[in-house]
């Protein structure tokens, strides 16, 4: 038995190619994390008799979901009470909710919110995840304490630090050496079979100062990328006009901090020269509908960022890793915020859940293409467990994922060749023994949490 392949056989495939193909009664030759052959199951088969199967029983075989933004450090938020009254918009949600929070978390917490985002992850056949991170109180080594945990869970994560001058000048240059640290060491060393990759973070223009920005720049070789929050909400662009009379995107520009290597989160309030300097620096923008909505930013105009040139991906912003869920909330914001049931098609969430993620993931792991299935493609795939009751082909797909698809019918989820769920049955992680150490560790985080107010 040939332990480095695997075969997968009744297989429908959603290959996700440009233009998509769905194929019948096939099967995939896997070989040291790539996919080497697809063709007929017969074929296949015979052709490998000493190779492991994996019998897809006819489900839906497709490459996994890919996160463009999100926050493993978020996860002891859930059901957290925050003390007072209610914040009553995002700076207050930021000052209430999230500086308290990821000011309580020592690195054992650090390590267990991460590994309830993999577990997560995996359940929901999100195989690659570009994660944003924040622990002011355990900064310096944050990042191999993750990289640890996304080398055990057996995903693809790419993950910096977010630098910011909200808790001193110190802080600050921990933050930025942590960041050059990390990326030195996943330059010189690749992390887990290439699975784990770095880039440099920062909070948002509004945290910090024209000193750090250059310091940033001064610390990171010419040409680095950077993942930023930006125009999450107006307050970003006034505190930026206040400190430099220009807004972000002008501000950020000016630094030296856009480009095609960096992600800029949200974009909600962007103006129309904002869009097109982004267009033209060829930064990418993630978007993340349930967090707009749930922190009542707005919607970004995500169709005029497309139509401009702009290649906007999908992110969860630490949201369940539920990428499907992000694309029904995509196709229904834009929907109610332009009360016009002819905004966001179902096309153009494909162009960003799909196309425009692995575009993304595919600049930090380029040694094989992403996000798709064919020969020599990374053998990154999930098996969905879909009846459709009406015809599904490669036209009508996105709308049977909106309106059909759900996470739970991801019944396998397999990166790089590897089965880490099997028939909803997580392989990699033990989810019970996660649960209970997270659970207890949150009883720490929250009485910190409460003692900051
Ligand atoms: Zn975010």
């Amino acid at each position: 038995m040939n332990k480095s392949s695997m075969l997968i056989t009744n297989a429908k495939l959603i290959t996700w190619e440009e233009p998509n193909r769905i194929l019948d009664g096939k099967a995939l030759l896997i070989k040291d994390g790539l996919i080497v052959e697809v063709d007929s199951d017969k074929d296949l088969a015979a052709n490998n008799p000493d190779v492991e199967q994996i019998d897809a029983q006819g489900q839906f075989v497709m490459p996994g979901n890919i996160c463009a933004h999100t926050h493993f450090y978020g996860a002891f938020a859930r059901g957290l009470a925050i003390p007072g009254s209610p914040p009553k918009d995002f700076p207050d949600i930021l000052r209430k909710l999230w500086w308290p929070l990821d000011k309580s978390l020592t690195m054992d917490d650090v390590r267990a919110s991460a590994q309830v985002m993999l577990v997560d992850a995996i359940r929901h056949g999100t195989t690659t995840l570009i994660d944003h991170h924040a622990s002011p109180n355990a900064i310096s080594g944050s990042l191999d304490v993750i990289a640890e945990e996304v080398d055990a869970s057996g995903l693809r994560a790419v993950m910096c630090y977010e630098v910011t001058d909200r808790d001193g000048k110190d802080k600050a240059q921990a933050g930025i050496e942590e960041n050059v640290r990390f990326m030195k060491k996943m330059r010189n060393k690749r992390n887990a079979d290439g699975r784990v990759a770095a880039t440099f973070g920062l909070h948002a223009s509004l945290t910090l100062s024209e000193a750090t920005l250059d310091n940033c720049l001064e610390a990171v070789p010419e040409g680095t990328g950077f993942h930023i929050h930006v125009a999450e909400h107006e307050a970003d662009e006034y505190d930026s006009l206040a400190k430099s009379g220009l807004r972000v995107v002008d501000r950020l520009e000016n630094h030296g901090v856009l480009g095609p290597k960096t992600i800029v989160a949200h974009a909600v309030h962007v103006d129309a020269r904002e869009v097109s300097k982004l267009a033209e620096n060829g930064t990418w923008v993630t978007h993340q509908p349930r967090s707009n909505m749930n922190n009542g930013v707005g919607a970004a105009p995500v169709e005029s960022l497309m139509r401009a040139g702009i290649r906007v991906c999908l992110g969860t912003d630490g949201f369940s890793h539920t990428m499907w869920e992000e694309w029904k909330a995509s196709y229904l914001l834009h929907k109610v915020w332009h009360r016009d049931p002819r905004r966001m098609s179902g096309v153009d969430v494909a162009r960003m859940g799909v196309y425009n993620n692995a575009k993304l993931a595919q600049q930090f792991f380029p040694t094989a293409p992403i996000g798709v299935v064919k020969p020599g493609a990374f053998a990154d795939l999930i098996f969905v467990d879909y009846h459709p009751h009406t015809v599904l082909n490669e036209d009508n797909l996105p709308w049977h994922i909106i309106f059909g698809f759900q996470e739970s019918m991801i019944t396998t989820t397999i990166v790089a060749g590897r089965v880490l769920m099997k028939d909803r049955k997580l392989i990699s992680m033990d989810t019970e023994a996660v649960a209970a150490s997270a659970k207890q560790l949150s009883k720490g985080v929250w009485e910190r949490f409460q003692r900051q107010f």
